[in-house]
Protein backbone atom coordinates (compact mmCIF):
# COMPACT_ATOMS: atom_id res chain seq x y z
CA UNK A 1 0.00 0.00 0.00
CA UNK A 2 1.28 3.28 -0.85
CA UNK A 3 0.16 6.51 0.40
CA UNK A 4 0.77 10.23 -0.75
CA UNK A 5 1.69 13.29 0.71
CA UNK A 6 3.17 16.34 0.40
CA UNK A 7 5.54 17.81 2.55
CA UNK A 8 6.23 21.68 2.85
CA UNK A 9 9.94 22.53 3.51
CA UNK A 10 11.10 25.61 4.40
CA UNK A 11 14.57 26.70 4.41
CA UNK A 12 16.96 29.71 4.53
CA UNK A 13 20.18 29.83 3.17
CA UNK A 14 23.32 32.79 2.86
CA UNK A 15 23.49 34.13 -0.96
CA UNK A 16 27.30 34.46 -0.83
CA UNK A 17 28.85 37.24 -2.28
CA UNK A 18 28.07 37.00 -5.39
CA UNK A 19 24.60 35.84 -5.24
CA UNK A 20 23.84 39.25 -2.78
CA UNK A 21 25.37 41.13 -5.16
CA UNK A 22 23.49 40.08 -8.06
CA UNK A 23 20.16 40.36 -5.54
CA UNK A 24 20.95 43.93 -4.47
CA UNK A 25 21.22 44.76 -8.43
CA UNK A 26 17.79 43.36 -8.80
CA UNK A 27 16.82 45.60 -5.77
CA UNK A 28 18.30 48.52 -6.09
CA UNK A 29 18.87 48.58 -10.25
CA UNK A 30 16.03 46.43 -11.73
CA UNK A 31 19.10 44.61 -13.60
CA UNK A 32 19.90 41.47 -14.20
CA UNK A 33 23.49 39.97 -13.24
CA UNK A 34 25.40 36.82 -14.92
CA UNK A 35 28.26 35.41 -13.42
CA UNK A 36 31.11 34.40 -15.75
CA UNK A 37 33.20 31.28 -14.83
CA UNK A 38 36.81 31.65 -13.91
CA UNK A 39 38.32 28.46 -15.72
CA UNK A 40 35.68 27.74 -18.48
CA UNK A 41 34.46 30.60 -20.17
CA UNK A 42 30.54 29.56 -19.02
CA UNK A 43 28.33 32.34 -18.02
CA UNK A 44 25.18 32.03 -15.53
CA UNK A 45 21.93 33.96 -14.73
CA UNK A 46 20.88 33.83 -12.14
CA UNK A 47 24.63 33.24 -10.61
CA UNK A 48 25.80 32.19 -7.79
CA UNK A 49 29.30 31.20 -6.42
CA UNK A 50 30.78 28.57 -8.11
CA UNK A 51 29.64 27.71 -11.44
CA UNK A 52 26.79 25.67 -12.28
CA UNK A 53 28.90 23.95 -15.11
CA UNK A 54 31.80 23.41 -14.03
CA UNK A 55 31.91 24.01 -10.02
CA UNK A 56 35.11 26.84 -10.34
CA UNK A 57 34.58 29.89 -8.95
CA UNK A 58 32.57 32.51 -10.76
CA UNK A 59 34.69 35.77 -9.43
CA UNK A 60 33.03 38.36 -12.43
CA UNK A 61 30.21 39.58 -12.73
CA UNK A 62 28.44 41.37 -15.84
CA UNK A 63 24.87 42.50 -17.38
CA UNK A 64 22.38 40.10 -18.22
CA UNK A 65 18.85 40.49 -20.29
CA UNK A 66 16.77 42.11 -19.62
CA UNK A 67 15.60 39.96 -22.48
CA UNK A 68 15.84 36.45 -23.47
CA UNK A 69 14.24 33.54 -25.14
CA UNK A 70 11.99 31.26 -24.39
CA UNK A 71 13.01 27.82 -24.42
CA UNK A 72 10.52 25.43 -23.03
CA UNK A 73 7.47 26.12 -20.78
CA UNK A 74 4.52 24.29 -18.48
CA UNK A 75 1.55 25.08 -17.03
CA UNK A 76 0.97 23.93 -13.63
CA UNK A 77 -3.07 24.69 -12.67
CA UNK A 78 -3.15 28.63 -13.08
CA UNK A 79 0.71 29.69 -13.63
CA UNK A 80 2.87 29.47 -16.48
CA UNK A 81 6.40 28.66 -15.90
CA UNK A 82 8.89 28.87 -18.85
CA UNK A 83 12.46 27.73 -19.48
CA UNK A 84 14.47 31.44 -20.55
CA UNK A 85 18.04 31.99 -21.47
CA UNK A 86 18.30 35.40 -20.73
CA UNK A 87 20.51 37.47 -23.35
CA UNK A 88 23.90 37.19 -22.25
CA UNK A 89 23.80 33.88 -20.39
CA UNK A 90 24.45 30.92 -21.64
CA UNK A 91 22.41 28.07 -19.60
CA UNK A 92 18.64 29.00 -18.68
CA UNK A 93 16.39 30.47 -15.75
CA UNK A 94 13.01 28.82 -14.72
CA UNK A 95 10.55 32.01 -13.90
CA UNK A 96 6.90 32.63 -14.07
CA UNK A 97 5.01 33.32 -17.24
CA UNK A 98 2.60 36.33 -17.37
CA UNK A 99 0.59 36.12 -20.81
CA UNK A 100 -1.48 33.74 -22.20
CA UNK A 101 0.14 32.66 -25.22
CA UNK A 102 3.85 31.25 -25.65
CA UNK A 103 5.73 29.68 -28.02
CA UNK A 104 9.01 28.45 -28.05
CA UNK A 105 11.91 29.92 -29.14
CA UNK A 106 9.85 33.75 -28.26
CA UNK A 107 11.70 37.06 -27.16
CA UNK A 108 10.43 37.90 -23.70
CA UNK A 109 11.64 39.84 -21.18
CA UNK A 110 11.78 40.72 -17.43
CA UNK A 111 9.10 42.09 -15.88
CA UNK A 112 10.27 43.66 -12.80
CA UNK A 113 8.43 44.03 -9.55
CA UNK A 114 7.58 47.85 -8.33
CA UNK A 115 8.19 47.28 -4.96
CA UNK A 116 11.65 45.11 -4.65
CA UNK A 117 13.28 43.21 -1.60
CA UNK A 118 16.45 41.75 -2.73
CA UNK A 119 14.95 38.22 -4.15
CA UNK A 120 14.34 36.42 -7.15
CA UNK A 121 10.77 37.33 -7.27
CA UNK A 122 11.98 40.91 -8.11
CA UNK A 123 11.21 39.57 -11.31
CA UNK A 124 7.94 39.60 -11.63
CA UNK A 125 7.83 37.27 -14.40
CA UNK A 126 8.78 37.29 -18.40
CA UNK A 127 6.37 38.54 -20.71
CA UNK A 128 6.32 38.21 -24.70
CA UNK A 129 8.50 40.99 -25.59
CA UNK A 130 7.07 43.66 -28.34
ZN1 LIG B 1 32.30 26.92 -15.65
Amino acid sequence: MMLEEAIQLRFEYAAGGIGSRCLAALRDEATLLAGRCSAGDHVACPASSMCPRCGALVEALEPAGPGGRLLAWTRDDDTVFGLIRVDGADNAMIHRLLGAQFEPGQRVQARFAEDRIGSILDISGFEVAP
